[in-house]
Parts: structure tokens; sequence; C-alpha cells
């Protein structure tokens, strides 16, 4: 335990844990670095993002705010920047007055777009791995990330076909709408599922 101090970092746990740091630093990095060359903050840019891939009705400033992980009022502040540089807007929601929807302007949704590749070099050192590789690193991240939300560390909102409440094809008869979310009980059109949801729950370990 306590692989930050170098003297216990022998062991398999230790260097794992350092080298998942080290991946989460050199993420923030990229990051921060992206963000400063658009003029960002960090949190700016993980809103612009939060704006392009989250389900359209979690896109309110109580979203974002869980989203970040700050409070309301902070992610306020980060709306009014985004607003003065015309990336993003806000309104009232005209049927319930508690709400603030946010969305973005044709600027911030082609800022957006231009931020797919954010991660492209990491995703660049994986494909480079054995497939063998990656499978083993595919099913130990995800069980490290399903202990960490358990534990209440992380919140992760992800698209439909690794949520537990996902039905697919359950409605065959109804091509418009042909799969079932049975955590909100409705059907869902092939479009809606590849949104990051809030409500999502990762699938149990197969
Ligand atoms: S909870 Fe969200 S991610 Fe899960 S099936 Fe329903 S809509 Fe999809």
């Amino acid at each position: 335990m306590n692989a930050l101090n170098p003297k216990n970092r022998s062991s398999p746990p230790g260097k794992i844990t350092i080298a998942l740091y080290r991946i989460a630093q050199a993420i923030q990095n990229i990051v921060r670095h992206r963000a400063a060359a658009l003029g960002l903050s960090g949190l700016q840019l993980q809103s612009l993002l939060f704006l392009r891939y989250g389900r359209p009705a979690a896109r309110t400033m109580g979203g974002l705010a869980q989203h970040l992980h700050v409070g309301y009022p902070a992610a306020s502040e980060v709306v009014d920047a985004l607003e003065k540089k015309r990336l993003a807007r806000r309104v009232t929601d005209v049927q319930d007055r508690r709400i603030t929807r946010l969305s973005l302007t044709t600027k911030g949704l082609a800022e957006a777009e231009a931020l797919e590749n954010l991660l492209d070099d990491v995703e660049d050192i994986i494909a480079a791995l054995p497939p063998a590789e990656q499978a083993v690193l595919e099913r130990s991240t995800q069980a490290i990330i399903r202990r960490l939300v358990e534990r209440g560390v992380v919140h992760v909102a992800d698209m439909c076909r690794y949520c537990q409440f996902f039905r697919p094809h359950a409605h065959p008869d109804q091509p418009d709408a042909p799969h079932h979310c049975a955590y909100i009980d409705a059907p869902l059109p092939e479009s809606e599922t590849y949104w990051e949801c809030p409500d999502f729950k990762m699938k149990e370990e197969a």
C-alpha cells in the first residue's frame, strides 16, 4: 500500500497503481494543453464535450455541475465564460422555471467536434498492443472502474450498450424505437442509445 511512496512500489498492485496515476497525469496534460491552445480552461473544455455528447435531457446547469463534480455556482461561472466566448447559451425551461437548459452555439458545436481527437495519442498506443494484451487490459480496467464507481470515487456516464438497464431489440415490432430502457421503462430509438447518460449503470462482470 501507499504506492505514492517510491519505497512501496515493488508489488504488482503498487506498480499498476502508479502506472494508472501516470496515465491519468498524461491525460490531464493533454487536456490542459489543448484547452490552453483554444483559450479555454479544463472545465470549459469538459463542458463543451458534455454539451456535445451528454444525453440531451441532462444538458442542464444541474447536469453540468454533476458532470464536473462541482457546485451549481461553479458550473454557472463556467457557463458564463462559455457564453462570453459565444460557445454556449442558457435558457430557462418553459415548463419548469427552476431548470436552466444549456446548449452549444454553432461555434461551440464546431469547437466540440474538433476535440474528438483529443485522446488519439493514447488510443494509438493501446491499438499498437497485441490483441490479447488489449483484451486483458480492457477487462482489468473495467473491473477497476467498477470498484471505483461502487466506492463513489467516480461517476460514469456512458452509452446504452454497456448499461445494465439496456434491453436491445426488446420491441422488434417498433422500428422507430426498437430498444428498451428498464430505468425509465420506455422504448428507445437507436439514435438515442449513443449519448453519455447520467443514469448509466455498468453491467455486472461476465
Ligand atoms: S439508463 Fe441511460 S444508458 Fe442505461 S439504458 Fe437507460 S437510457 Fe440507456
